[in-house]
């Protein structure tokens, strides 16, 4: 039998045959990397640039240690844009790379993400019907892209369509008429024994606390040998998003429901136990019980003066004078209250209802439909007693965490966050499966100590690939004379903010101009943003659009149709825009984007830092920073035939020290213009701009 590198070598050999192939070099390298990683559990971290083709190079390695010694590996993505393309493209090239090296059916693999992102058909049965025919027909994974591409009509219409035949967080499972067909669970049941399982970080995450908590330790992922994250530079926010707690209102509406989807379901067994009117009543207790926490939640938001931190730890951090300004103010008591609740309630009901079913079984005695009901109760209580136990821990975190009240309109809303995801992250995550953080931004210059640093990961390889494009020739990097744009934290000091949108409008106007449209303008925040468009003075010919509070994919998609076109936008499109072609051919970073510690985690963190004598700006805000540039920048060049400009229109990266280091951050290679139409020229733009 071929050993594993002999497979990749041959898999790549196939693949250079294939009409349309580019040869990188660097992606066979990325690919045996893996492979050894995976044959002797290294942990490795490796920047792998936009283009080197790293979702096939992480592929062929998996599925040459599934043919060659039954390995089972975990590819995981942030977003499941990503993860579905893994799986519709590059997976079935990578399999049809290993022709005639294993038998049909030999090889499984499986596709998995969060369960509210599949259609639920009893949910279908019950609320749209008419569609239970066209799903079961036309979807294979039954998930919601599936669902919106099944069904037409227009998208609002769908999302609200969408809300009403989404899985919901927890169900009658092994009860439901449509188990066995339940798209959610026949991918959870495929993705505990496949040998390559595609699927994304939140899932990662959650099989991890499900393993903790488990007797047999085994999560729904079931025991894999090694796990690659891609987009590995959002793990820590995926990580933040599973830990985090929330205690609110709909929250609360939430148990309410799921308690009367349990008493539906075990209703049938209640009444064979004639147990039917203690089995409503009990249900009955904790739906009034939670209301009155409802109640008082919202009695809470009146009194609340100021919204922010409850409390933290460690405690010392309580002291810190950002901390004190930014504590919450009015009815904490209340708050307490609220929370202890909710906490006595769920516990109460969880023990009533384990009781009620023991003495069902007394009374029926032990058969498959108790059986059933133990294991449907199971799910639900446990999910009742994880927001129970949550909402415990809300004055009493552990760990480094901080809790804080927000607010949800006009509603108070309870939260807890991770402040230090380190620690956590190596009991969950880290020494648990051997691993590697693969990304195109994971190292701040030139390394990962940032990335290990806050997130407690440990490699024992290290690894940063070359690009594979030519940024000498198809880029160059336009930073304006000093004094034409104000300094913004000035500005806002001294109140001239509309000064200093008025430059960025005059100096934004000039690109689009000079570009013939095909700007796309990363801002820091809506206000800015909005703040700039009031100023710009531009032709019809060359339209601006923005990116609202809605619909962000819909304006990406608009921008790509229209050549002449600029869009102006925020957060997202810095990190997952992907728009290859001339359609993009400027990226301007208009703002360099330093996290401005408003939120109570943000608070939190920095004072966290101080607290232990650590430099927060250098330590934190600024590799931030640094990353979020990166990552911005490569907006750009996506395909090796790309080329076009990045602007830099923060005065401060050429006024301040930090401003060298984040230029540095970026390909090196670059030629530098203070004047956009020498820039222009240069780069061979000019004759593509419109005669205005
Ligand atoms: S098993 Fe659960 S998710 Fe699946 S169809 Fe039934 S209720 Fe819906």
């Amino acid at each position: 039998m071929s050993t594993v590198s002999g497979l990749i070598e041959k898999a790549f050999a196939r693949l250079s045959e294939l009409p349309g192939f580019v040869e990188r070099p660097d992606q066979q390298q990325l690919s045996m990397l893996l492979g050894d990683f995976i044959e002797g559990d290294t942990r490795g971290a490796i920047e792998a640039p936009t283009g080197l083709g790293k979702s096939l190079a992480s592929l062929i390695p998996a599925i040459a240690h599934a043919i060659h010694g039954g390995k089972r590996t975990v590819i995981a993505t942030y977003t499941n844009v990503l993860a579905e393309q893994y799986w519709r493209k590059d997976l079935p090239l990578a399999l049809s790379l290993f022709e005639d090296e294993f038998h049909p059916g030999e090889l499984k693999t499986a596709f998995q993400i969060g369960r509210t992102r599949y259609v639920c058909l009893s949910a279908v049965e019950d609320n749209a019907p008419d569609l239970v025919l066209p799903i079961r027909a036309q979807a294979k994974l039954g998930i919601e892209t599936e669902f919106r591409s099944i069904i037409p009509g227009p998208t609002r219409q769908l999302t609200q369509l969408w809300q009403k035949v989404a899985a919901p967080p927890v169900c009658p499972g092994r009860l439901c008429p449509h188990y066995h067909d339940c798209y959610y669970y026949k991918g959870r049941k495929q993705a505990e024994k496949a040998h390559v399982v595609i699927t994304n970080h939140s899932v990662v995450i959650q099989d991890a606390l499900v393993a903790q908590s488990a007797d047999d330790g085994m999560g729904m992922l079931g025991d894999y040998d090694y796990l690659i994250l891609d987009e590995a530079h959002d793990f820590p926010q995926a990580a933040l998003n599973g830990l985090e707690f929330e205690l609110s209102g709909p929250r609360i509406g939430m148990l309410i429901g799921i308690s009367a989807r349990l008493e539906h379901s075990l209703m049938s067994l209640a009444q064979m136990a004639g147990d039917e009117e203690r089995w409503r009543k009990l249900c009955h207790k904790f739906k009034e019980g939670m209301e009155a926490c409802q109640r008082a939640l919202v009695a809470y938001s009146l009194d609340l003066g100021q919204p922010g931190i409850l409390t933290l730890t460690p405690n010392e951090v309580l002291e810190h004078p950002q901390v004190k300004l930014h504590q919450a103010k009015g009815g904490v008591e209340a708050a307490k209250d609220v929370a202890q609740a909710v906490t006595r309630e769920t516990e109460g009901y969880a023990r009533a209802v384990d009781q009620c079913i023991d003495v069902w079984k007394n009374m029926t005695g032990p058969s498959e439909q108790v059986k059933l009901a133990q294991e449907t109760a199971r799910h639900y209580l446990q999910y009742i007693r994880e927001i129970g136990f949550g909402a415990s821990l809300l004055f009493e975190p552990r760990g480094v965490a901080v809790s804080y009240v927000g607010r949800n309109g006009p509603d108070a809303m309870l939260r807890q966050d991770l402040i230090g995801l380190a620690e956590p992250l190596k009991e969950l995550i880290w020494n648990r499966k051997p691993f590697t953080c693969l990304s195109a931004t994971l190292a701040t210059d030139g390394n990962f100590e940032y990335f290990r640093r806050t997130t407690g990961a440990e490699f024992d390889y290290e690894e940063i690939l070359p690009s594979p494009f030519d940024h000498a020739t198809n880029a160059a990097l336009y930073i304006p004379k000093q004094g034409r744009i104000p300094d913004p934290t000035i500005a806002r000091r001294e109140g001239t903010e509309e000064l200093y949108y008025q430059a960025l409008a005059t100096e934004l106007g000039q690109l689009i101009r000079a570009c013939g449209g095909r700007t796309l303008a990363l801002f820091h925040s809506r206000k800015e943003m909005e703040g700039v468009l009031r100023h710009i003075n531009l032709p019809p010919e060359l339209p601006v659009m923005l990116q609202g509070k809605f619909g962000a994919g819909a304006v990406g998609e608009k921008f790509k149709e229209n050549i002449n076109a600029s869009l102006f936008a925020l957060r997202s499109f810095w990190t997952g825009f992907d728009a290859p072609g001339e359609t993009l051919s400027c990226v301007a970073l208009v703002r360099v984007p330093f996290e401005v510690p408003i939120d109570p985690p943000q608070v939190a963190r920095l004072a966290w830092m101080q607290t232990l004598g650590m430099d927060a700006f250098g330590g934190h805000t600024l590799p931030l920073a640094k990353m979020m540039m990166r990552q911005g920048a490569g907006r750009l060049i996506r395909r090796a035939e790309d080329k076009g400009i990045i602007a830099l229109l923060d005065p401060r990266l050429k006024s301040k020290r930090y401003g060298e280091e984040i230029i540095a951050n970026l390909p090196s290679e670059m030629r530098q213009f203070d004047d956009i139409y020498d820039a222009v020229g240069w780069i061979g733009l000019e004759g593509k701009t419109l005669n205005l």
